[in-house]
């Protein structure tokens, strides 16, 4: 390659993060507390996080269970609400559910096992009003069709595999076309093989559509596949560690994954370090 040549590509690689870093957040988190009262006791289940999500960014919330990654993603749903800080979707402040986010969960049970594959996508488009007949058809069909599921779009929920099931879910939280896609470690109950399968559609997706989606793991090697921002949590209660950027596909180099792991493995270590000085 020439000097010149070389020259332009880191340009045009420039160019492209100064763009990206001039877009306004489509989701600002911020000093969001979340207390559960349990009887007489308040369990703290994050505290003060801080996070902001650009348009088409595949955003990872990383940590262990019951760092408060759930609890962060229904605040964000507008199930429930902080106790302190604010979420605010387009500069608005999130106070109840909207189509405007979607939820994927972890749970097979999630679709209506009375409903077909293609009944179970339209059913928030027509329920919502968003669309209808022969609109929300099309359009359920459209993502349907996106999840590879057309063969099965007459059938039952009870007759798919957890995979399949999944790839509904998703299809119908996409066809709502929201501002942002939230996704509740929703391969965590697949086997592997059909796991690493799923992050790939999924992946091959947000290349199609360059959808918005926050995306909760545990899995170290599931969030560095997935996203192209990682918020790392701490335990119990849930606070931000550290927030890491994975490089953009260009800028690839080999073994890159390896490394990022490492960095993520020796800052939960070093935290669990901190966190057994502090009460031991
Ligand atoms: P994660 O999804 O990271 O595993 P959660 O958000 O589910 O974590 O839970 C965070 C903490 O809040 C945990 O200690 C959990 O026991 C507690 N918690 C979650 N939901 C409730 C609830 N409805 N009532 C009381 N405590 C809860
Ligand atoms: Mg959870």
């Amino acid at each position: 390659m020439t000097k010149t040549a070389s020259i332009s590509v880191l340009n045009a690689a420039d160019q492209a993060a100064a763009v990206y870093q001039s877009q306004e957040a489509l989701l600002d988190v911020s000093g969001v507390t979340v207390q559960y009262s349990n009887g007489r006791q308040l369990v703290t289940a994050t505290y003060r996080v801080d996070f902001s999500i650009k348009s088409s960014d595949r955003f990872v919330l990383l940590g262990p269970s019951g760092c408060g990654k759930s609890t962060l993603l229904k605040a964000v749903g507008g199930y429930l609400q902080p106790t302190e800080g604010e979420i605010r979707l387009r500069g608005k402040t999130v106070t109840r559910p909207g189509p405007d986010r979607m939820m994927v969960f972890q749970e097979f049970d999630q679709l209506l096992p009375w409903k077909s594959v293609l009944d179970n996508v339209m059913f928030p488009l027509v329920e919502t009003g968003k669309l209808a007949g022969r609109a929300a058809r099309d359009k359920a069909m459209q993502y349907i069709e996106k999840v590879n599921l057309a063969r099965v779009a007459d059938s039952y929920p009870h007759t798919l595999s957890g995979g399949m099931k999944q790839r509904v879910a998703i299809a119908r939280g996409m066809a709502m076309e929201p501002d942002i896609l939230l996704m509740d470690e929703p391969f965590a109950a697949l086997d592997a093989l059909t796991r690493r399968q799923m992050q790939d559609e999924l992946l091959q997706l947000w290349a199609d559509t360059r959808f918005t989606v926050l995306f909760v793991t545990h899995s170290i090697a599931e969030a560095i596949k997935i996203g192209n921002r990682i918020l790392l949590l701490s335990p119990h209660p849930g606070e931000v560690v550290a927030e890491l950027n994975s490089p953009s596909p260009d800028m690839h180099e080999p073994g890159w994954q390896t490394r990022l792991e490492q960095k993520i493995n020796s800052m939960l270590f070093a935290n669990e370090e901190i966190t057994e000085k502090a009460h031991g």
